[in-house]
């Protein structure tokens, strides 16, 4: 029986289905080797399912769990059936006292005192000699279990009912899909997931780190995640600067009157950190979006027309108050650097512009190879007070975004109620190594802050009207889409990212000169390259070289300096080819010209 069980999704019935009769055979096996252990919560869940077990003083580890898999083995050869039944409240408390179940006891108590028991009895399952108070559904028999779909995964600690104050109690989970297959597909991608994860790598590549000081959430970068952020935000700037973008700087922090006057106070005020007091009752408050600021830059000169479009471009940084439990590596921040702008424009004009800044999107995401990603559609919800209520401008711009979508020909599905307070929003979602679906960057319409900050320009007709708002940021924040490209990359950068773009590893000693004279050519055009003249083997130096994911390593020896060439390997490509130095520079400006995606096997050396 679980109140804490997810209910299952369209299609996902029958998975849901043999979770739950897995629950109950490991809590049979588990109380053959534990007779006395009471039983809790155990509940299917995202990739398994897990059970909650007081063992009092005879607790089971990690050790034990082979053991209890062999008797799920046994009980599952057995195929007994399902059984449904029921009891009354009084005839159940009975029944879990003389086995000394309180937490279930207690549980029945509170279905039946709150209601949710139906008709004040509560249902039990028995298969062969375990019964357990549950709702179902089950699988009919357990013999229906397909072979090796399940695994226990770990044990841990946890509280009755969240409660900390209540007895600890210990929590078994496991792994269990649809087939063996299917469980064997999880724990390889789980295993990538793990050896790529973003904390992990960002830690051993020396990309960026989290320090208790300084506060969690608060990442700093090292000097090689600083690579990372300036070579987006160089990519950005160019990209921007084609597309008629002008930027602007502003300061990382406003007063309080800012905020009321966008209604980031009260829409937004959860997610902002709380006012510092200045000169005596001025609030100031740290930014949590960049928007306030640019509609003062707008703001600050009587607009025509004429300058309409106007694109206000920063790379800004922002605070968002996250809660500590949800803080997550780069994921989950505080403090972030966003690739924002907004597009000031006349009515006409949106569809264009959003249009531009669609493409501008799917031009990045091709580039960086993120294609897995769908993109939703997010309206607001009118029964929520976390918009702001104007029920025409909703229906006008939603419509709107739509259109826009609906002509560009993008695939989308809408969802209600995730919407910004202020207009409605297309999301970039990403699925991560494990298939979970985050948000990666949005682009919103926004219909409100025209209005609230009195933007105004002056028409053809002399009249004076309201922008419409774009606020995009297609590469999202610094933190965010760094996170993801360190996984998707497994921390492999393609060579115009890369922190170190090329190893030297001279043969000898004998090559250094040879290799400081490359060096220095290469330092020259702006290269990040190092040589590595320590004492190791020459096999070391190229494996510490791919343990630092470095794209290129240049091989000088006797040969190379002799014909004025280098032996080139890529990171994890097998052949390695010897070139003419001059070549091997002009291909490497080649491919930091095109940004080539070379962390990818299939894109070439440019070798002409
Ligand atoms: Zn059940
Ligand atoms: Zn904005």
């Amino acid at each position: 029986m679980c109140e804490e069980c997810d209910k299952p999704q369209d299609g996902q019935e029958q998975l849901y289905r043999l979770r739950h009769s897995l629950a109950h055979i490991m809590a049979e096996a588990v109380l053959e080797l534990r007779p006395n252990a009471k039983l809790a919560f155990g509940p299917p869940v995202e990739f398994g399912f897990y059970y909650d077990f007081d063992f009092g003083g005879e607790p089971l580890g990690e050790a034990d769990l082979p053991e209890i898999e062999k008797r799920m083995e046994l009980i599952l050869r057995k195929n007994a059936p399902f059984e449904r039944s029921e009891m009354p409240l009084a005839e159940a408390l009975a029944w879990f006292e003389e086995r000394g179940e309180t937490y279930k006891a207690e549980y029945a108590r509170e279905l039946v005192e709150t209601g949710k028991a139906g008709g004040g009895s509560l249902s039990f399952y028995t298969s062969g000699g375990f019964t357990d108070m549950c709702e179902g559904p089950h699988l009919e028999r357990t013999g229906q279990v397909p072979r090796g779909c399940f695994k226990l995964d770990r044990i841990s600690g946890s509280y009755w009912r969240g409660d900390e104050k209540r007895p600890m109690l210990t929590r078994i989970y496991a792994l269990a899909f649809a087939s063996k297959d299917e469980l064997k597909d999880y724990i390889a991608r789980r295993k990538l997931a793990m050896e790529r994860d973003h904390r992990k790598l960002g830690d051993e590549l020396d990309l960026f780190i989290q320090d208790a000081d300084v506060g969690v959430g608060f990442p700093l970068w090292m000097p090689h995640g600083t690579v990372l952020r300036d070579e987006l935000e160089k990519w950005a700037k160019e990209e921007e600067f084609l597309a008629g973008f002008q930027r602007v700087t502003t300061p990382s922090v406003a007063r309080g009157a800012l905020y009321l006057r966008s209604g980031h106070l009260p829409y937004y005020k959860d997610s902002m950190f709380p006012p510092m007091l200045v000169d005596e009752n001025d609030e100031y408050y740290l930014r949590p979006m960049n928007c306030p600021h640019h509609h003062k830059v707008y703001a600050a000169r009587p607009r025509s027309y004429r300058e309409l479009p106007l694109r206000l471009a920063e790379y800004g940084n922002d605070f968002r108050y996250e809660k500590h439990g949800s803080l997550s590596g780069l994921l989950r921040v505080r403090a972030m650097t966003m690739n924002d702008a907004h597009i000031y424009c006349t009515p006409e004009q949106v569809e264009g512009e959003f249009h531009s800044v669609i493409q501008m999107y799917q031009k990045y995401y091709a580039h960086l190879r993120l294609g897995n990603f769908r993109v939703r559609l997010s309206l607001h919800d009118p029964d929520s007070d976390k918009f702001v209520a104007d029920h025409n401008a909703w229906e006008q711009s939603e419509t709107a975004v739509r259109q826009v979508l609906h002509n560009l020909g993008v695939a989308y599905e809408e969802e209600r109620g995730e919407a910004a307070f202020y207009g409605p929003k297309v999301d970039i979602q990403i699925k991560n190594l494990m298939g979970r679906e985050e948000t990666v960057s949005t682009c919103q319409l926004d219909f409100v802050m025209a209005e609230r900050f009195d933007l105004t320009y002056a028409d053809r007709d002399g009249q004076r009207k309201r922008p419409y708002i774009l606020h995009r940021a297609p590469l999202s924040t610094h933190e965010r889409m760094i996170s993801f490209l360190i996984e998707f990359y497994g921390g492999a950068f393609p060579t115009w990212m890369a922190p170190v773009q090329v190893r030297i590893v001279p043969v000898s000693a004998d090559f250094a000169p040879y290799a400081a004279e490359l060096q220095e050519r290469l330092c020259g055009d702006f290269f990040r390259v190092e040589t590595d003249d320590s004492e190791e083997s020459f096999n070391k130096k190229i494996r510490n070289a791919v343990t630092r994911k470095i794209p290129n390593v240049w091989v000088v020896g006797a040969k190379e300096m002799e014909d004025r060439t280098v032996t080139w390997r890529r990171y994890c490509v097998k052949e390695q080819v010897t070139v003419a130095f001059d070549r091997a520079f002009d291909a490497l400006k080649d491919m930091r010209a095109a940004r080539a995606m070379d962390n990818f096997a299939d894109t070439a050396l440019p070798l002409g």
